[in-house]
């Protein structure tokens, strides 16, 4: 058999799980103060559900997927990403009663890529989604709550806030024509990956990493100069919604994202603490998708953070509560120590019994598991309805009633 964990999947032992609890507890309650709560869509859907909506030409449809045929023969993918789930369920739950709708959502994602650091085929993602207002300032507030969940895990300083409007689907479709335009009479200098983009997805070729496009693209049309009207309007709002809340932003005409549902605003944080890997937390507006999706046509706007990357950066430490550690001194006593520990956790205490060792070795075992007390279980204290307690950190040691025990050791 092979033991090895499967390509770009990888364990969670306790500490990095802690971890990661720790950061999706922080961005659960700061997205909870701006009244997104939580839920969750099944971990496969239909494929339909992400090849109508991501776009059979983005890199996910086209080569990331991990699509199967169940025992039914039905297609079914595992989610790529978490928006196109819950458009479904917007729709299929009828939702759209219920807007403006606050969700966020967090679990597992799938993609076949390249395995490097920061970049896994499963990883986790925790976004939020706001459907209903078209307003701008909703995108404001959807990049208003990830700035405060970045600097509430204090990474936010590491990071910059990448802004754009990809304008709305009149002013995207000038641009687009004008740059095709553009690109075709540099084409052969262009690396392979953005001459086959050139036909099927050209916008995609402004985010090339290619230093050659890089450079070529210094001369291209830039999306700014063709917003009409109400792009401009809706844009203008954000910019300076954030200039008020002094959320510190870079205007990149060059932003774009790899799905087709976005239009108007996107947005990304990106570190330079990750290489490569270097997207933290990214979205948009997606004013399109429940109507592509054959919903009632409701705007959106959200975006979505890569745990495991959030977690490489966070500083903070997950610290559990720090347990008691209970020691039988004899044999004989031990099953009053599995009890009294039973009796104290069912109060809200934290307790350790080791299952084997002498005194000493059972000392440093709750020393290493940072326990703050040992309570010392002997045949005759048991018999006089007392303990004898150390205090780990201080060093002193007294008898305590154990009918006292949980009040003393609570304090
Ligand atoms: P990248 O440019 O790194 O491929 P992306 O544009 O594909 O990112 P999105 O689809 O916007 O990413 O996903 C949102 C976030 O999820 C990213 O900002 C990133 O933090 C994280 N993410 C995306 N793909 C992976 C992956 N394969 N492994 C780990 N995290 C990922
Ligand atoms: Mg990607």
């Amino acid at each position: 058999m092979n033991l090895q964990s499967v390509r770009g999947t990888q364990d969670f032992l306790p500490e990095a799980q802690a971890k990661h609890n720790l950061v999706v507890d922080i961005a659960r309650s700061v997205v909870g103060r701006f009244g997104f709560y939580e839920m969750a869509t099944p971990i496969f859907e239909f494929s339909e559900v992400f090849k109508r909506t991501l776009g059979e030409a983005s890199d996910i449809v086209s080569k990331e997927m991990y699509t199967f045929k169940d025992r039914n023969d039905e297609e079914l993918t595992l989610r790529p990403e978490g928006t196109a789930g819950i458009a479904r369920a917007f729709i299929s739950e009828g939702l759209s009663q219920r807007t403006p709708l606050k969700v966020m959502y967090q679990g597992p994602m799938f993609r076949y890529e390249r395995p490097q650091k920061g970049r896994y085929r499963q990883f986790h993602q925790l976004g939020i989604e706001l459907l209903g207002p078209a307003s701008g300032m909703a995108d404001v507030e959807c990049i208003a709550a990830g700035f405060m969940v970045l600097n509430e895990l204090k990474i936010a300083e590491s990071c910059s806030l990448e802004i754009n409007s990809i304008g709305d689907e009149e002013s995207r479709r000038n641009y687009i024509a004008a740059l095709v335009k553009y690109l075709k009479g540099v084409q052969d200098q262009l690396s392979a990956d953005s001459q086959k983009r050139l036909e099927q997805n050209p916008l995609r070729i402004l985010d090339s990493k290619d230093e050659k496009d890089q450079a070529l693209l210094k001369s291209a049309p830039l999306i700014n100069e063709f917003y009409n009207e109400e792009s401009k309007r809706s844009y203008a709002q954000i910019i300076s919604a954030l200039k008020a809340m002094s959320i510190p932003f870079n205007e990149n005409p060059l932003l774009v994202r790899g799905l087709d549902y976005y239009s108007h605003c996107v947005f990304e944080f990106r570190t330079q603490q990750l290489g490569a890997q270097d997207a933290v937390l990214s979205g948009g507006r997606y004013d399109q998708l429940i109507k592509t999706m054959g919903g009632p046509a409701t705007p959106g706007v959200g975006w979505a953070a890569g745990l495991e990357r959030l977690s490489m950066l966070c500083p903070l430490e997950a610290k559990p509560a720090r347990p008691v550690a209970i020691l039988p001194i004899h044999e004989s006593t031990e099953q009053e120590a599995f009890k009294l520990a039973y009796e104290l956790r069912s109060k809200g205490l934290p307790c350790e019994v080791h299952f084997s060792g002498n005194m000493s070795k059972r000392m440093k075992k709750a020393v290493a598991q940072n326990c703050f007390a040992a309570v010392i279980l002997g045949p005759d204290e048991i018999q006089k309805g007392e303990a004898s307690v150390k205090f780990l950190d201080q060093g002193e040691q007294k008898s305590i009633r154990l009918t006292d025990l949980f009040s003393a050791l609570r304090s």
